[in-house]
């Protein structure tokens, strides 16, 4: 008797089954994109990826920096002349002004002229230190000037804004917001997953790609809301002779970061994932997951040694998900 209750509590019920999930793949900002849904209908699932689509492509014609989008004009800004924002965009910049600040500046859209300078986002050189010298205060969001009452913003000489190290993530908070009530949906950026509306019984499972081979999976974790960013070199760096120049720079020295690993981040906001999975890249493992673990931060850093990787989990990570650290 005993036994056969067990059996009933423990099996998974037969009627409750996984409902389908409908995919689409488009390529958007800059990487191959999969959309997923699951509602009640094929009809149902199917218009739920078209409001999300619709949201997502908003977000690149607003915050692109590879083409004129509304942000990218903050580039072209007269110089040292306050301008008014828009209330978006006003509550953005006051987004990026706040972690910047919570960051240590590990995390600086304001990074764009050193950027110019490394050229890393295209054929990377080598700078020299008389260079990083030269564009390091104008490659700092702090040397612009916000008036947060106005809802206004001053370019210093020279500088420039890059979306590269937030814009998925605000992306994806947007298209959480339009998303339809009652439907369960996935978002997959390459860097960066985000879900909503799943319910308890059927998370979505997402891989967490190794450090190297983005095509191998580590290991894989349940998510049933938010969003889980990653932050890495692997496919992006580039090596100039000897020197590896990553596309993160370290805006406090002006050199590229100098962690070869990647990092993990798991936060209810998109924006706020996408951003500190970026400066924790930055901090390096030992400062990372000590700033992470102060600010009770779900992170997990994923550190090549030799053959194997060390998985690094903060202890927020280990209780959100279940990952504890040990080599793979
Ligand atoms: P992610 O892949 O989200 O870590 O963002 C990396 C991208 O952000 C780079 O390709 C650059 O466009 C930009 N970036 C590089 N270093 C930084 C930094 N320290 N802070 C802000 N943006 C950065
Ligand atoms: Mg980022």
């Amino acid at each position: 008797m005993i036994s056969l209750l067990l059996l009933t509590l423990v099996l998974p019920n037969p009627t409750a089954r996984e409902p389908l999930a409908f995919s689409r793949q488009v390529y958007l900002m800059g990487t191959q994109a999969t959309l997923s849904a699951r509602n009640a209908s094929r009809a149902d699932a199917l218009a739920d990826l078209d409001v999300l689509l619709a949201s997502l492509e908003e977000s690149e014609d607003a915050l692109s920096t590879w083409r004129d989008t509304p942000f990218n004009r903050l580039n072209t800004l007269p110089e040292d002349r306050l301008t008014t924002l828009s209330p978006w965009l006003c509550r953005l910049v006051t987004d990026l002004y706040i972690w910047t600040a919570r960051t240590g500046g590990a995390f600086d859209p304001g990074v764009g002229p050193l950027l110019d300078t490394w050229r890393v986002q295209s054929h990377a050189r080598v700078a020299s230190p008389g260079e990083v010298r030269e564009v390091l205060a104008a490659s700092r969001l702090s040397s612009w000037r916000f008036d947060a009452g106005a809802c206004a913003l001053a370019r210093p000489h020279g500088g420039r804004l890059d979306s590269g190290a937030f814009g998925k993530g605000e992306a994806l908070d947007r298209a959480a917001s339009a998303g339809r009530r009652g439907s369960a949906w996935l978002i997959d950026l390459g860097g960066q997953v985000s879900v909503g509306g799943a319910p308890a019984a059927f998370p979505w499972r997402v891989g967490i790609a190794h450090p190297l081979h983005r095509d191998q999976v580590l290991f894989e974790v349940e998510l049933q809301m938010g969003s889980v960013a990653t932050s890495g070199g692997s496919e992006r760096d580039q090596h100039v002779g000897k020197v590896r120049v990553g596309h993160i720079l370290d805006p406090r020295t002006g050199k590229p970061a100098s962690f070869s690993g990647s990092v993990v981040v798991w936060h209810q906001r998109a924006l706020v994932a996408d951003i500190l999975s970026t400066a924790l890249y930055v901090m390096g493992t030992e400062a990372g997951l000590r700033w992470a673990e102060r600010n009770e931060i779900a992170a997990c850093f994923l550190v090549p040694d030799r053959s194997r990787v060390r998985i690094r989990p903060t202890g927020a990570f280990t209780r959100h998900f279940g990952v504890r650290g040990a080599p793979r």
